[in-house]
Parts: structure tokens; C-alpha cells; sequence
């Protein structure tokens, strides 16, 4: 092995990511005078958060009635009752006053006439508790939300003096003995040299790993680096089998066309020229949560009715829309509609496909971020010294499968959240521990063994048949033996991690080893997430198996928890959290509202 040597920086928190996620918990550090340290791959503002489109839910009441009891019951059915509930009231009652913190912040929201921030409506947020009408509680930049919100986070961690270590790719964890995080490893891409990040506390905010299907919405740098990194340490990764797709792909390059574009009033239709969610969904129609639009348009494709020369895809509409609401309102899709697809949105329809888009599994976490391993006697142990936040966690708000516009207002709310627990739990005067000489060695070691692998597959190969298989065996509609087929063939792709070829040994912008340490991250993510999948036998939000249609709440109202050796898998399941965070929930919301019940839209 080669010889490698590091600088050791003293932070009393490093956070790994600068997304939405990261920075807000970056910035609420640094506020506190915590001496905090963001890593980040990319630079900041082009980390995925900057392609969020739709907007950020909040019950803000500026556009029509709403309340945050409202807002609990649209999430709790949404996750299709496997979200638990306490970091759910969390989520909405903490979510106006996280959106006014940004107004104030800088994030240039739309406006209303009156000067308010503008909201639109979006799929399964509804009035009086899924009786009204649909709620416009989507606060919205115009359709760049997420890239509004992002570099107004950046500039006030800059502020705070939050110090920013920028193309540092986080190779590992390092854990002491008794299992406590001391921090993290990381390779400077640009001068190949190593820097290890010695923490109190290290906050996991490295985004989702839409990457390991082949067809995703998100940037190509969504591996899943924190979950990889987690499953090495020997610590849980939750509910991985519920995938989201976005029923709004554009076919093809699977570019993004918000669920915003159907909150301003587009629709979809088949080759028959019809509005099919009208029969699928009477109440809520094109505005039904997102996996229940995905599954209709598959069903659609399936049945014969799909549009194009293949029958293969759907038609979104929009030229109905008067062209000024267009341009002002949804100016980005507009132009993607326009470069991916050719199409003017003021005459044609867009050609959509469901694309995978968001992991409601991750890193599991309490409502602090603080990291859950879970013992035998312990379903809630906690991993000292680690945090996880943003599409990397799982809180669990999203359950089994996300409402549109409750991902940046998770990332904003707790990444607030764990700033504050951090405030609480760190003691600002302690030396940092020692980190553990064994584990910086190991991190090296596999480092080392990939930096000169010399197998018989390349990097991009063994990636592109991960991607297709999971495509193909853990899409939209699931069947045990659909499932258990692709559990073979994920273990046998996993196995061939150990053949893998490198072929650029440098150390300096070596993307063919930076991509190489991302598929060993992929791999743990995408492994789980199939084999979680094929042991639960009921439907559940974002995942459907033809084989058990209905959802068991009996057997399976339980979170999936993973533990990765390897290829090998081994599960096990930890309750859902039932009940409210406050009595004052118990009252203001009656708790049969939000039992469980049949989810129609
Ligand atoms: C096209 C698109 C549109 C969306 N629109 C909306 C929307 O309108 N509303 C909504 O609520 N949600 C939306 N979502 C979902 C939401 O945007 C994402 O879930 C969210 O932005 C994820 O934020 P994050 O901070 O967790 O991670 P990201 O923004 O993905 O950031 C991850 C960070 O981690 C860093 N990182 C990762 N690995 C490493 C490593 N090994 N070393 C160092 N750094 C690392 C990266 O550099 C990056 O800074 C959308 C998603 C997509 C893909």
C-alpha cells in the first residue's frame, strides 16, 4: 500500500454536504459560535437543492384558509401512515416560522398583490383534513425555488463565519471503538492531499442516491455518499425500499417538470385525448400525491393507452394556460421543455414519464437529526456524535412515499433542528478525542485497494448494470419474483465490486476514482433498497407489489432497518412512533383523523 499521510483540522462540527440541508444546519452552528467546518464535493450552490423547482410547504395561510393540523394529516397520509408522527408535527408545526426565517434571510420569494409570499397548490396538500378543496400552501420562488433558497443559505453561512472546505470528497467515518463518531476522512480533489475532519459532532447532509436507477431527476452527484458511509461503519440505513418517482420526468433525459406545473393547472393525458385521473382519482385528479399519479400513468402505458410511436410515455398540458401565467409563474420548465423535448409549452403538450426522484429511506434519525442505530433492546439508540439531516436522513417525516414541497422545508427545519440539539449536547470546552488510529488506517487501506484496482470490470460498467437492473426489477410496480430475481442479480453486481478496474492511478482530479468511491457508495443503497423491498409483502406509498395489493397494517406498519456486510443484507424492523410530539396536538388535532384508514385521493 502507499504510504499516506494527513492534516488533522479541530472543528467542534463538521458538516458533510452543502445542500439545503447542510447549510442550514452549517449556518446555525456557526450562529451559536459553534466552530464549524461544511465539507463539500461540489460547490455549494451546485449541489442538488439548487434544482429544486416546485416550492416549500408551509401553512402560512396567504392564498386561503390552512393550519399546521392540516399540513400533519396531508404528511401522515402521504407516508402512508409509516411516518412517525412526532417528527411529522415537528415538521409542519415548525415549517411558517422556518419559511418567514428565510424571507428574512434574503430567499426572493413570489408574491402575492398584497406583498405576501405566493403559494401554489400541490399534490395531497388539502383543506380540512382531505375533505376541501386543494390548499395552496407551496410557497415558490417562481419554479426555482431551490436554487433561490440555496444561495441565500450560502451568503449567511459566509456571515456566520462558517469555514468552507470545498471539493472535499468525505472518503469515510471514522468511529472510536465504544462507537462514538470522531469524524471524518476526507481527499482534496484539486491537490490530492488528506484532511481529517476531528469533531464533536458530524452532520451527514450528503443528499439521496438517485443515481443507482438509471433514469433519475436528480444530478449525477446524488450517490448516497452518507448512507455508504454509514453502512461501512456498521450502522443502520431505514425504510430504503421506498423510492419516489416523480410522474413528471421528461421522456427521455428524465429532466424534472415540476408538480407546480400541475398546481397552476396542467394535466395529463393518454392517447385517447383523455384526462385519465379523473377516473383514478375523482376528488383530487392530476393533483393526487405522486405515487398514485405514477402508478395510473404506468397502468395507462400499460393498458395500451400510452402516447408516442412506442405507446411508451404521457402527455402533460399546459398550452391551455394563458402564455403570461407560463412565463411568469413556471419560466424554468418552460425552457427544459424547450431543450429536452423541443417542445413550446404555449402549443404542445410535454412528453412525461415517471422518473425516480427522491429516497424517503436514509440514515435513520430522531426529530433532532441525532443518528438511530437500533439493539435488541433499544429500537431508538443513539449514535454519538452523529447527525444526519436532509435527503441523506430519515426522520422518518416522508414515510412511504414524500408529498411534493415537504422535502426543502425538511431540510430547512431540521437542519434548524440539529443546529439547536448540537447548541445543547456539545461541550464547547472539551478537547476533541483522539480519533481512532485503526480506523483512519482501514479508510486508507480501502482507499488504496481502489485507487489500484486492477479487476477486469470498469467503474462506468459495473455502475450502468447496478442502474439497469434496478430500473428494471425495483420500478413502479413490483412482483415477488420480479423482486426476488433482482435480489440474485444486485448480489452478483455487488460482488463484482471486487473486480472493479481503475485505470488513472493519480490523486489529483482523478474522476475515474472519485466516481469509483461513489458506486461503492451506490451499491449499499441500492442492495438495500431491493432486498427491503422484496421482504415487505404488502403495498405501501411508493412501493406496490402486484402480489400483495393491499396495505397490512397488522404485519407491516413498521420501519425496514438494514445493517450492509458485504452483499450481504440483514434486516430487521423497528416500530413506527404513533403518537403526536404534544398534548397539544392530542387536542387540536383529534387523533382518529389521522389513524389509519384507506388513502384515497
Ligand atoms: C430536480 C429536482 C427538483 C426538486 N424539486 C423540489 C421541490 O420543488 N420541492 C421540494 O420540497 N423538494 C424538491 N426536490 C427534492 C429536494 O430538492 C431534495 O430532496 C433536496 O434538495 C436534497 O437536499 P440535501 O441538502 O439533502 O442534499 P443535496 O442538495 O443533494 O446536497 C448534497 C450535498 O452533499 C455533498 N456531498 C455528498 N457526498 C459527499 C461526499 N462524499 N463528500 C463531500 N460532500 C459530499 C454535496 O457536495 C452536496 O453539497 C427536488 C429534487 C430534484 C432532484
Amino acid at each position: 500500500m502507499a504510504s499516506y499521510t494527513y492534516e488533522t483540522h479541530n472543528y467542534d462540527v463538521v458538516v458533510v454536504g452543502a445542500g439545503g440541508a447542510g447549510l442550514r444546519a452549517t449556518l446555525g452552528m456557526a450562529e451559536q459560535g459553534l466552530r464549524t467546518a461544511c465539507v463539500s464535493k461540489v460547490f455549494p450552490t451546485r449541489s442538488h437543492t439548487v434544482a429544486a423547482q416546485g416550492g416549500i410547504a408551509a401553512s402560512l395561510s396567504n392564498m386561503g384558509p390552512d393550519n399546521w393540523q392540516w399540513h400533519l394529516y396531508d404528511t401522515v397520509k402521504g407516508s402512508d401512515w409509516l411516518g412517525d408522527t412526532d417528527a411529522q408535527e415537528y415538521l409542519v408545526r415548525h415549517a411558517p416560522a422556518a419559511v418567514y426565517e428565510l424571507e428574512h434571510y434574503g430567499v426572493p420569494f413570489s408574491r402575492t398583490e398584497e406583498g405576501k409570499i405566493y403559494q401554489r397548490p400541490f399534490g395531497g396538500h388539502t383543506t380540512e383534513f382531505g375533505e376541501g378543496p386543494p390548499v395552496q400552501r407551496t410557497c415558490a420562488a417562481a419554479d426555482r425555488t431551490g436554487h433561490a433558497i440555496l444561495h441565500t443559505l450560502y451568503g449567511q453561512s459566509l456571515k456566520n463565519n462558517a469555514e468552507f472546505y470545498i471539493e472535499y470528497f468525505a472518503i469515510d467515518l471514522i468511529m472510536s471503538d465504544d462507537g462514538v463518531c470522531q469524524g471524518v476522512l476526507c481527499w482534496k480533489l484539486d491537490d490530492g492531499t488528506f484532511h481529517l475532519f476531528s469533531a464533536k459532532m458530524v452532520v451527514l447532509a450528503t443528499g439521496g442516491y438517485g443515481r443507482a436507477y438509471f433514469s433519475a431527476t436528480s444530478a449525477h452527484t446524488c450517490t448516497g455518499d452518507g448512507g455508504g458511509m454509514v453502512a461501512r461503519a456498521g450502522l443502520a440505513l431505514q425504510d430504503m425500499e421506498f423510492v419516489q418517482f416523480h410522474p413528471t420526468g421528461i421522456y427521455g433525459s428524465g429532466c424534472l417538470i415540476t408538480e407546480g406545473a400541475r398546481g397552476e393547472g396542467g394535466y395529463l393525458t393518454n392517447s385517447e385525448g383523455e384526462r385519465f385521473m379523473e377516473r383514478y382519482a375523482p376528488h383530487y385528479k392530476d393533483l393526487a400525491s405522486r405515487d398514485v399519479v405514477s402508478r395510473c400513468m404506468t397502468i395507462e402505458i400499460r393498458e395500451g393507452r400510452g402516447v408516442g410511436e412506442h405507446k411508451d410515455h404521457i402527455f402533460l398540458n399546459l398550452s391551455h394556460l394563458p402564455p403570461e401565467a407560463l412565463a411568469e409563474r413556471l419560466p424554468g420548465i418552460s425552457e427544459s421543455a424547450r431543450i429536452f423535448a423541443g417542445v413550446d409549452v404555449t402549443k404542445e403538450p410535454i412528453p412525461v414519464l415517471p422518473t425516480v426522484h427522491y429516497n424517503m429511506g436514509g440514515i435513520p434519525t430522531n426529530y433532532w437529526g441525532e443518528v438511530i442505530n437500533p439493539t435488541a433492546d433499544n429500537p431508538d439508540a443513539l449514535v454519538p456524535g452523529l447527525m444526519a439531516v436532509g435527503e441523506a436522513g430519515c426522520a422518518s417525516v416522508h414515510g412511504a412515499n414524500r408529498l411534493g414541497s415537504n422535502s426543502l422545508i425538511d431540510l430547512v427545519v431540521f437542519g434548524r433542528a440539529a443546529a439547536i440539539r448540537a447548541g445543547e449536547v456539545i461541550d464547547r470546552a472539551s478537547a476533541n478525542p483522539t480519533p481512532n488510529a485503526a480506523q483512519i488506517d482501514k479508510a486508507f487501506a480501502r482507499f488504496d485497494a481502489l485507487r489500484y484496482a486492477n479487476g477486469a470490470v470498469p467503474t462506468a460498467d459495473l455502475r450502468l448494470e447496478m442502474q439497469k437492473t434496478m430500473q428494471s426489477d425495483a420500478a413502479v410496480f413490483r412482483t415477488d419474483k420480479v423482486l426476488a430475481e433482482g435480489v440474485e442479480k444486485m448480489t452478483a453486481v455487488a460482488a463484482k465490486l471486487d473486480d472493479l478496474k481503475v485505470s488513472d492511478r493519480s490523486l489529483v482530479w482523478n474522476s475515474d476514482l472519485m466516481e469509483t468511491l461513489e458506486l461503492t457508495n451506490l451499491m449499499p443503497n441500492a442492495l438495500t433498497t431491493i432486498v427491503g423491498a422484496e421482504a415487505r409483502k404488502e403495498s405501501r406509498g411508493a412501493h406496490a407489489t402486484e402480489d400483495h395489493p393491499d396495505r397490512d397494517d397488522v404485519n407491516w406498519r413498521k420501519h425496514t432497518i438494514s445493517h450492509v456486510d458485504g452483499n450481504k443484507v440483514t434486516l430487521t424492523y423497528r416500530p413506527v412512533h404513533i403518537d403526536p410530539l404534544t398534548d397539544e396536538a392530542h387536542g387540536g388535532i383529534e387523533l382518529k383523523r389521522i389513524a389509519p384508514k384507506a388513502r384515497v385521493y
